[in-house]
């Protein structure tokens, strides 16, 4: 009997994301003509709040996150359940758009090339869908929308300052990324590691300037610098474990003059960015990383810096909620519709500032559409958000804060 409800449940969660999509194909238009960057987006901020106040059962609570961030609260009509967050991110790049779209961004130099605006709009999408069945469901569903969060910004404050987690306290946090390597309709989930944690590094090696032809009086930083750089392999390979997922890769080197010839110079620096799934292991990268510059520099007899930085931590999916999670968003796209990566992937995502916190999903939701075999990449001017995915991702949004509530993501 409770089966055949909840798949009532689900039917009318369908047909209302296929009424509201004309809706949020506007939205994200308006979203997508006025891009703002970092933690301040008034125009951003009002679209939003105006289009969440319009939604019956909503408390919507404005200029969080030190910003322009919202969080907009929705409790359900049964007796009770639990406290589920679902999480947008709502900021732009310093990008100039290519596309001539008829809703292409005015802010010149500005560009939703992340697809952000598409994020807040299907979360938008998913509480106007709660909101019509909330007699169905008990509990609380948080949905938030977060600036910042390409400069790593904005989730500590909503965390730390806003206590978005406490009050009633999360239970569960779930949020997605429009992807570009998979296709529009379905979803992709990783197993275990959606985003990787981030650090950067800089190596500074100082040596002895002097006249290049006689190098033996010298201490040259370029040659030491460039031994550093070619053990790089061997640090990840030998020092690292095996299956433990990691990169650094090197982005800059710099020394000497390009119009001096004749002179070795004092300093060589390089540097770059460094992810590993775990936090422990990027730790160690860093710290083999200035073990090897030191012996390096010792044996050319020149000193050296390093400075390791490492920014928050991995996005882990939750083993416990990653089938019902599966379920939930199959159950309005279908089940052929989503499926599991097992590869890690290696982007940060300052979600992990919720996942390290509260059990949490991460999903990709494909943006490519069918008949293309590749689209342009996220951060690219050329990229394009595909409004067709809209409203499905709105209703597994729906889906997974209706069965979340209702305490049906869980393993059992
Ligand atoms: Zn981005
Ligand atoms: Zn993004």
């Amino acid at each position: 009997m409770e089966a055949l409800e909840q798949k009532a449940v689900i039917e009318r969660m369908k047909k209302t994301a296929k009424e509201i999509e004309p809706e949020l194909v506007r939205i994200r238009h308006e979203l997508h003509q006025y891009p703002e960057l970092g933690i301040e987006l008034p125009k951003t901020h009002e679209i939003i709040s105006r289009e969440l106040k319009k939604i019956p059962g909503l408390e919507v609570y404005e200029h969080k996150a030190g910003g322009s961030g919202i969080v907009a609260v929705m409790k359900g009509g049964r007796s009770e359940g639990k406290t589920i967050l679902l999480r947008a991110d709502i900021d732009a790049l310093p990008i100039e758009e290519n596309l001539e779209l008829d809703y292409k961004s005015k802010n010149t130099g500005c560009m939703h090339a992340c697809g952000h605006d598409g994020h807040a709009t299907w979360i938008i999408g998913a509480a106007k869908i709660l909101s019509d069945i909330r007699e169905e469901w008990g509990g609380c569903i948080k949905f938030v929308f977060q600036p910042g969060e390409e400069v790593g910004k904005g989730a500590d404050t909503l965390i730390g300052e806003d206590k978005v987690l406490e009050n009633p306290s999360v239970d569960m946090a779930f949020a997605a990324h429009g992807w570009p390597s998979v296709e529009s309709g379905k979803i992709g989930i990783a197993r275990r590691y959606a985003f990787g944690c981030v650090g950067t590094f800089k190596v500074k090696v100082i040596g002895r300037k002097g006249h290049a032809s006689w190098p033996e009086q010298t201490i040259d930083p370029i040659a030491a610098a460039g031994e550093i750089y070619q053990h790089i392999p061997a640090i990840l390979a030998r020092k690292i474990r095996g299956t433990d997922s990691k990169i650094m890769s090197v982005t800059y080197m710099q020394a000497g003059d390009v119009n001096v010839r004749n002179i070795i110079p004092e300093t060589c620096e390089f540097g770059g960015t460094m992810r590993a799934t775990k936090r422990e292991t990027l730790e160690k990268m860093g710290e083999e990383l200035q073990k090897e510059a030191k012996a390096v520099c010792e044996v050319y007899g020149a000193s050296c810096e390093v400075d390791v930085q490492i920014h928050g931590g991995s996005v882990e999916n939750s083993q416990d909620l990653l089938d019902g999670v599966k379920n939930a968003a199959a159950e309005v796209l279908g089940s052929r519709q989503v499926y599991i990566i097992e590869e890690d992937n290696l982007g940060g995502e300052n979600f992990a500032e919720y996942s390290s916190r509260v059990p949490s999903v991460y999903m990709f939701i494909g943006i490519r559409p069918v008949e293309k075999e590749e689209i342009p990449g996220l951060h690219s001017p050329d990229y394009r958000f595909d409004d067709d995915v809209l409203a499905g991702a709105a209703g597994a949004f729906a889906a997974i804060g209706y069965y979340g509530c209702m305490g049906r993501l869980e393993r059992r």
